[in-house]
C-alpha cells in the first residue's frame, strides 16, 4: 500500500501520552450520537485502505469483510474507480447538476440497464434518488402507490429496507421502531422461509409451500382482514436480517402469486446487486422479473448514488413526484459505470459464486468442528455464520437458541486478529461476511483461519461481551 501521509489539514491532534487513534476515537465517543453504530463495535480509525486491506491510524492492517456493508464489490480504491474519478475530476466537468442529463450519467444509465436481465431493461425507466439506499425504497412505495391506488405493503418477518419511515415500517426491525409512535404505517408481515429459524417449525421447501400458501390465503380470503395491497416487497437474500437466501422456488412463487392479483413485486436489490450473490442481480438466480428493483450500495462505486429501475407502465407519476437535491452525482455515477463495467468484463459475479461455494463449504467444515456454530449458509460472497448457544437443549430439528453476547466476543476476537466483521440477523448472533468480490484466494484462507481463530477464542472467554444492538 502507498504510504501517503494525510493532508496536514485533517491531522488529527492528541495529547501527549495519547496516540492519534485513541484521540480520535475520543473525540468521536464525546461528539457523535448514541445511535452511531459500527463505530462502537469496531474501534478502527481507517487512514488508508487499498482492495480489502484497511490501515488504522495505529498501524495495524485489517481484512475487511464488512466492505461499506456490502458496498465495495472491488475492495477500496480500486484502480478503475479511481481513474473513473480522475477523469471526472479533470474534465471540468460540473460535479452537481440535480437531475440534469450528462453524458457521465448517460454513460452509467447505459451500463445499468445493460448489466439488467433483458426481459426487465427492455422498457424499463430509472429514476435517481436522494443517495441512500433508503430513499430509494421510498420512491418505490411511493411509485407503487400512485399506480395502483393502494397503500397496502406486503413484507416479510427479517426485512430490511432502511431508516426513513416507510422502508422502517417495511422492516421488521420494531426496536428501532419502538418510541415513534404510531407515525409509521405497518406493513402485512408474512413468514420469510429461513430454513435453520423456520417460523413454521418444518424447515426445508415445505416451509417455502407454506410461507407461499399463506400469503395466497391472505390475499383471497375476503374476510383475511387486509387491505389489497399496493405492492409486495422482499429481498432475495435478506442480508441485515442475518444472510437468509429465499428459496428461488419460492421466489418464484411470490412472483406467480402477486402476477396473477396486479401487486406489483419490488426486489431490494440494494445489498445483493452488483455480483455479489453470485450473479450480477439476486433475482437472477430465480430468473423472476420484478416490476420495481431499488438499487444503491455498489452501484455508486464506493460512491453514495440510488435509484430504481421499474417497468415503463408503472410510471404514471407526475414530474417532481418524487425530487432530492442531491439526484446527479456525477462523481458516484463515473465510479459506478466503472465498477459495473469492470464486474461485468473481469467475470467478477462468477467469481463471486465460486468462491462463496468454497467459503461455504470450509466455513460448513468449521461448523462440524464447532458446536457454537448453529447454522452456516449464503449465496456468492454473501455469508452468514450463525453463533448459538453449544450447551442449550436443541429443538426437535436441532436448533439451538442464538448467542448474542458469543457473537459479540467473535467480532471483538476477529477485529484482534486482523480481521473486520459485523453482526447482523434477528438476535445479532450471525458473523456477516461480505468480502469484496476482487478477494484473493490467499486472502480468502486468511479470512477464514481468523475466524476459526476468533470462534475459538470466543468460545474460550468467559461470558463474552454485552451486545452493542444492531448495526447497518
Ligand atoms: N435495503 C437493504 C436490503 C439494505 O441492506 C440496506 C442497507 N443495509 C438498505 C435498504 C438501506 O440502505 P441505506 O443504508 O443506504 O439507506
Amino acid at each position: 500500500m502507498p504510504v501517503v501521509p494525510p493532508p496536514a489539514e485533517n491531522a488529527p491532534s492528541a495529547a501527549p501520552g495519547e496516540t492519534v487513534a485513541e484521540a480520535v476515537l475520543a473525540r468521536q465517543a464525546a461528539r457523535e450520537s448514541a445511535a452511531r453504530t459500527y463505530a462502537r463495535s469496531l474501534p478502527v480509525v481507517p487512514v488508508r485502505a487499498q482492495g480489502m486491506t484497511v490501515e488504522g491510524a495505529d498501524g495495524r492492517q485489517y481484512l475487511d469483510c464488512l466492505s461499506g456493508a456490502g458496498t465495495l464489490a472491488l475492495g477500496h480504491n480500486h484502480p478503475v474507480v479511481l481513474a473513473a474519478l480522475r477523469r471526472v475530476l479533470d474534465s471540468g466537468a460540473p460535479l452537481h447538476v440535480l437531475d440534469l442529463a450528462t453524458p457521465v450519467k448517460d454513460a452509467f444509465t447505459t451500463e445499468l440497464f445493460e448489466s439488467l436481465p433483458p426481459r426487465f431493461a427492455d422498457g424499463a425507466r430509472i429514476q435517481f434518488c436522494s443517495p441512500a439506499g433508503t430513499d430509494a425504497v421510498e420512491a418505490a412505495l411511493k411509485l407503487v402507490r400512485t399506480a395502483t391506488g393502494r397503500s397496502g405493503l406486503l413484507a416479510f418477518t427479517g426485512a430490511y429496507h432502511g431508516m426513513t419511515a416507510g422502508a422502517l415500517a417495511a422492516g421488521s426491525d420494531t426496536a428501532v421502531r419502538a418510541g415513534l409512535g404510531g407515525t409509521v404505517q405497518q406493513p402485512v408481515r408474512l413468514p420469510f422461509p429461513y430454513d435453520y429459524r423456520c417460523p413454521f417449525g418444518v424447515g426445508g421447501p415445505e416451509a417455502a409451500r407454506l410461507s407461499a400458501h399463506w400469503t395466497t390465503t391472505l390475499l383471497d380470503d375476503p374476510k383475511a382482514g387486509i387491505e389489497p395491497p399496493a405492492a409486495m416487497i422482499v429481498e432475495a437474500v435478506q442480508g441485515e436480517g442475518g444472510v437468509v437466501p429465499a428459496p428461488d422456488d419460492w421466489l418464484r412463487e411470490l412472483r406467480r402469486i402477486t402476477a396473477a392479483r396486479d401487486i406489483p413485486l419490488i426486489v431490494d436489490e440494494v445489498q445483493t446487486g452488483v455480483g455479489r450473490t453470485g450473479m450480477f442481480w439476486a433475482v437472477q438466480h430465480s430468473g423472476i422479473i420484478p416490476d420495481v428493483m431499488v438499487v444503491s450500495k455498489a452501484i455508486g462505486g464506493s460512491l453514495p448514488l440510488a435509484a430504481i429501475v421499474y417497468r415503463g407502465e408503472l410510471d404514471v407519476w407526475a414530474p417532481g413526484a418524487h425530487a432530492g437535491t442531491f439526484r446527479g452525482n456525477q462523481l458516484a455515477m463515473a465510479a459506478g459505470a466503472a465498477t459495473l463495467r469492470h464486474i461485468r468484463t473481469e467475470g467478477l459475479a462468477a467469481r463471486a459464486a465460486e468462491l462463496g461455494r468454497r467459503l461455504l463449504d470450509r466455513l460448513r467444515a468449521l461448523a462440524g468442528e464447532q458446536p457454537a456454530i448453529g447454522d452456516v449458509r449464503g449465496r456468492g460472497l454473501m455469508l452468514g455464520v450463525e453463533l448459538v448457544d453449544p450447551e442449550a437443549e436443541p429443538d426437535p430439528r436441532g436448533t439451538r437458541p442464538a448467542a448474542p453476547r458469543l457473537a459479540a466476543e467473535v467480532r471483538a476476537q476477529a477485529l484482534r486478529r486482523g480481521l473486520i466483521v459485523e453482526l447482523g440477523g434477528r438476535h445479532s448472533s450471525v458473523v456477516r461476511l461480505l468480502p469484496p468480490l476482487t478477494m484473493t484466494d490467499e486472502q480468502a484462507a486468511a479470512v477464514l483461519d481468523r475466524l476459526a481463530d476468533a470462534v475459538a477464542a470466543a468460545c474460550a472467554a468467559p461470558g463474552g461481551v454485552p451486545p452493542q444492538g444492531e448495526n447497518r
